[in-house]
């Protein structure tokens, strides 16, 4: 395969320099590999030859054979066409040229066999085709079978480049290379007996058969599969085997004096498990890499307080990333005043944090006076230097794949614990991939108290009931959330409904100030807004979704979510994980209009019938398929899967995963002669994704 990395595109019959450049720029096809790995998505089927009066209902493109009985040039101007009597004997059909009129009449005789390949349209009782594909019975023959459809940009459609080229080209390469060294073992490919490379190739783009194709998919699913398993396992082993961790033997007077003066509530039963966890993961001598799986409210800020309070025993500095400034400044409040009594030194630094603040921090980190930083994912870009980094936690973040989590080693000598914390349900075979050398550790159980938030479904046109209760819920003392789905697409207007909403809220309870918050505002007026809210001075927050994650105002029970049609389920999860979190029954109220489509009616209802984030997750996963949580979570992979899907595939991540490991044991280095071909197929993925680590 690694020859066909180096081969350039433009010397295939046909490109040249100009559309190799086009194909690059619209589908980043650069070498014959990535041409062939530029896979359909439907085929054609040209196997067989359709009769015109067995045609019916909305077909898709089909062959027919035949000979053309007359042309005639009809209309003027824009809509002069050329159009052609086409007879197969068993009926008659008009095919229809808008363009390339005089190329057609000239070319085309009635009266000689041809065989036309396109999608009949029925127009006035009439069939017709637009466009068709025209070939002589001769050249026909050469096109038989299925042959591929594939993906096309607007551009590449408008400089004649569509499915036909595509597979011709892929057809010439494969032509003129008659052998391709599998870079699997052979011991991999015995194991499930695979598909060899060429066959695999050959088939995903021009079929034989449905069983054929369905193993040359499984081979090339399980081929990118591998490489993500193997890249990741290698990493896994390399940590565990060389890589020293810092070791926390010590439970000292920061934790002891925390946990007896300063914690304001008893831990949950699950806190205190995986705080144990993660205490006898820092004492090991091997560096910890744990995901603290919990669902909103569960209370994950004090465990990572608690293990950073660890580290800090341990002469040691921890720092805490949060995805947005707001949430960053809450996790700061939330931590400075809880370990106010015990003196700990606590600060915050975000991309709004004043030079001469920022001066400071930056020397209370490198003499080791500070003991916790706070900040937005930023602090990894800026020049950070701890005096001694022992624990990093990361908040809320699906982007930070294995890749930005090895950066963060950079920051220190020794590679510091790393805690990811994240409220989302991560589907197993995800948790496999993008997780897949994290060790997991789960909060099953919310504080004691709590009551689940209630949620119903109201029209727009209830909107003054809901309104009434509004206004009940505000004499009781409460605070309310408003949530307007704001996206780039529809921005304009958008903006607009979340203005009136924030303007008719304003009219309707002009006894109590609302504070108003979205993500284009200037991240001063976004977090003066916020503090209003916070502080209970503003009893109302009518924002967009930058409140979705981590807020934490336990006084706001009423969340009001508006077209909450036009959220995801695992968003409007996190909406609502805003609600519920004091003592007081809290309420979700999702708006929406009398009409929405059947689906999305029962998406809601999911919504109504229960909190469990995990049954909202695998909800959404079966009705959506694996949406936005596999787009994030593909940013954390070392390269885009082509072929393989995360959500559905996920017997074959199990597969590639145990192949890897097998592999690995019988030979950790990859270092014998059956994985030399292997080595360089890892080596130019490791290459292509180097300018890949970036953080979003
Ligand atoms: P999340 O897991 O969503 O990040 P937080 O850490 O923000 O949750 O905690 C949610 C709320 O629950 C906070 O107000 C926090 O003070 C409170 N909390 C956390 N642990 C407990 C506990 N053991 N008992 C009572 N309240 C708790
Ligand atoms: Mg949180």
């Amino acid at each position: 395969m690694n020859s066909l990395r180096t081969r350039d595109i433009m010397y295939i019959k046909g490109i040249g320099p100009q559309k190799a450049e086009l194909l690059q720029k619209e589908l980043g096809i650069r070498s014959v590999y990535d041409l062939l790995r530029h896979f359909p998505t439907n085929y054609l089927d040209r196997s067989s030859v359709h009769t015109i009066a067995s045609f019916e209902g909305d077909m898709p493109s089909v062959q027919v054979r035949g000979r053309f009985v007359n042309f005639s040039v009809q209309g003027e101007g824009a809509k002069t066409r050329l159009v052609g009597l086409f007879s197969d004997g068993t009926a008659v059909m008009e095919v229809l040229w808008f363009k390339s009129i005089r190329h057609f009449r000239d070319t085309l005789a009635p009266g000689k066999d041809y065989v036309l390949f396109g999608k009949p349209t029925a127009y006035q009782s009439r069939w017709s085709m637009v466009h068709p594909e025209v070939d002589s019975p001769e050249t026909a023959s050469r096109q038989e079978g299925f042959r591929g459809v594939y993906p096309l940009t607007e551009r590449l459609r408008q400089r004649g480049i569509g499915s036909r080229q595509i597979f011709t080209w892929v057809q010439n390469v494969l032509s003129t290379t008659p052998e391709i060294r599998d870079p699997l073992p052979p011991s991999v490919v015995g194991r499930w007996q695979l598909m060899a490379p060429r066959e695999a190739l050959a088939e995903i783009h021009r079929p034989t058969s449905p069983q054929t194709l369905e193993r040359a998919r499984l081979r090339l699913k399980f081929e990118e599969l591998f490489y993500i398993q193997l890249d990741l396992q290698m990493r896994v082993r390399d940590r565990k085997g060389r890589l020293q961790g810092l070791r926390f033997p010590r439970v000292g007077q920061w934790f002891n004096s925390f946990y007896s003066q300063c914690l304001p509530f008893a831990l949950t039963g699950a806190q205190k498990r995986v705080v144990r966890e993660i205490r006898d993961d820092m004492n090991t001598g091997r560096q910890m890499n744990r995901l603290v799986q919990g669902d909103v409210g569960s209370g994950k800020t004090l465990v990572a307080l608690l293990a950073m309070l660890l580290a800090v025993d341990n002469g040691c500095q921890a720092c805490m990333m949060a995805p947005t400034e707001i949430l960053a400044g809450q996790h700061f409040e939330t931590l400075s005043k809880m370990t106010a009594p015990i003196g700990l030194n606590v600060a915050l630094l975000t991309g709004s944090t004043r030079a001469s603040a920022r001066k400071k921090i930056h020397e209370a980190l490198a003499d080791g006076s500070l003991h916790i930083l706070v900040g937005t994912h930023a602090v990894l870009e800026d020049p950070v230097k701890f005096h001694n980094l022992g624990l990093a936690v990361i908040d809320e973040q699906h982007r930070f794949g294995v890749a930005q989590r090895a950066r963060l080693w950079g920051k220190n000598t020794v590679a510091p614990h790393i805690l990811v914390m994240t409220a989302t349900p991560i589907p197993r075979t995800l948790a496999m991939t993008v997780y897949g050398d994290l060790d997991v550790s789960v909060i099953d159980e919310l504080p004691p108290g709590r009551k689940p938030v209630t949620t119903a479904m109201r029209y727009d046109e209830q909107r003054f009931d809901v309104y009434r209760f509004v206004g009940d819920q505000l004499r009781q003392g409460r605070q309310i959330y408003i949530v307007y789905p704001l996206i780039e697409e529809n921005e304009k207007l958008d903006l607009k409904s979340l203005e009136q909403g924030y303007e008719q809220i304003c009219d309707t309870f002009p006894s109590y100030r609302t504070a108003f918050v979205h993500g284009k505002m200037k991240p001063k007026e976004k977090d003066f807004q916020m503090q209003l809210f916070a502080s209970g001075e503003a009893r109302i927050l009518v924002a967009t979704t930058v409140i979705e994650v981590g807020v934490n105002v336990p006084n706001a029970s009423v969340m009001i979510i508006e077209n909450a049609e036009r959220f995801g389920l695992s968003q409007l999860h996190q909406l609502r994980g805003r609600v519920g979190r004091g003592a007081d029954q809290s309420f979700c109220i999702l708006m929406t209009k009398r009409k929405i489509a059947k689906e999305t009616r029962q998406r809601l209802q999911i919504m109504t019938s229960t909190t469990d984030g995990f049954l909202i997750a695998e909800a959404d996963m079966k009705m959506r398929g694996p949406g936005d949580i596999e787009g994030t979570m593909q940013s954390g992979l070392p390269f885009e899967l082509r072929i393989a899907n995360l959500a559905t595939d996920g017997s074959i991540v199990q597969m590639a995963r145990d192949s890897a490991d097998a592999l690995l044991d019988a030979d950790p280095a990859l270092a014998g002669a059956s994985c030399a071909a292997l080595r360089v197929a890892l080596a130019a993925i490791r290459d292509g994704s180097a300018s890949w680590f970036r953080i979003s």
